[in-house]
Order: C-alpha cells, then sequence, then structure tokens
C-alpha cells in the first residue's frame, strides 16, 4: 500500500465547481484513480474520519464544514503516493500553499482548504477502507 493514498475532495471545492479542474491536475501529475465516488459525510462519519482531531479547537468547525454537502472520494495509486500528493495539494493554509498547488488554486482558507490527502501509508490504508468496500477499488 505504499504506492496509494486517499483523497477527498471537500465541500467548498465541488460547491464552487472545481472537481473536474482537481481531478485533471491530479491525472496530469500522473497518479491514477483506483476508486472513485460522490458522496456525503454525515455528522458522525466525519467525527469518526477526523477522530484524531477531537481535542483541536477546529474540530467541531471542522466536523460541520465535512458533512455539509457532496465530496468526492478518490484512492489514487503513484510511486511515493502519500508524500507526492501532499506536495501536489500544498500547505494546510493556502495563503503558505506553493504557486500551482491544488490548494493555492482553490482553497478559500486554512479550513476550507478544497482537499485531503493521507499523512501516512497507515492512515491511506484506513481512510481507503472507512470510504470504499473493495469491489469499489481496481
Ligand atoms: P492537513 O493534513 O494539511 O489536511 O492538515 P491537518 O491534519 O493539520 O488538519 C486537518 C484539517 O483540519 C485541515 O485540512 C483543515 O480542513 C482543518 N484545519 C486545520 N487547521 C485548522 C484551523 O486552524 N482552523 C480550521 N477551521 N480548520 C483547520
Amino acid at each position: 500500500m505504499a504506492n496509494t493514498t486517499l483523497m477527498m475532495i471537500k465541500p467548498d471545492a465541488v460547491e464552487n465547481g472545481h472537481i473536474g479542474n482537481i481531478l485533471e491536475k491530479v491525472t496530469n501529475a500522473g497518479f491514477q484513480i483506483k476508486a472513485l465516488k460522490l458522496t456525503q459525510l454525515s455528522k458522525n462519519d466525519a467525527e469518526r474520519f477526523y477522530e484524531v482531531h477531537r481535542e483541536r479547537p477546529f474540530y467541531g468547525e471542522l466536523v460541520a464544514f465535512m458533512s455539509r454537502g457532496p465530496i468526492v472520494a478518490a484512492v489514487l495509486e503513484k510511486d511515493n503516493a502519500v508524500s507526492d500528493f501532499r506536495t501536489l495539494i500544498g500547505a494546510t493554509n493556502p495563503e503558505e500553499a506553493a504557486e500551482g498547488t491544488i490548494r493555492k488554486l482553490y482553497a478559500t482558507s486554512i479550513g476550507e482548504n478544497a482537499v485531503h490527502g493521507s499523512d501516512s501509508d497507515e492512515n491511506a490504508n484506513i481512510e481507503a477502507a472507512f470510504h470504499f468496500a473493495g469491489r469499489e477499488r481496481f
């Protein structure tokens, strides 16, 4: 699984019509789409997905944001997927993100930052299983 990461296109980017632009940047960067769907997290789903941030001051805001509308979830494959995808999306805060990164182009704020990318191979595995059944992955 070292070549796999889990992406979410967050509700802000879906609302702003950026699904196609983001998928194009992802595939142009050499990632293969191994699973893909439009879905919506319930409040409980978002609480579980972001459990590690439960004690952070922005947890409630993050859960409300991530469950307010549809997202796109995808499993992506590429050598060095976790690290290369985090480079492609840029820093958490779009004001600090490098030019040309997905967050620099499409994020609105540190909270509403357009995309999620797994932060480790272990979490990529857990997050892919959170969103996709085996028969939805190719
Ligand atoms: P990431 O790995 O770059 O996504 O960043 P983190 O793991 O630190 O945070 C997870 C997510 O929580 C971020 O992508 C943001 O959506 C949100 N977040 C992080 N910091 C803040 C903050 O200071 N305020 C708010 N409202 N949301 C934040």
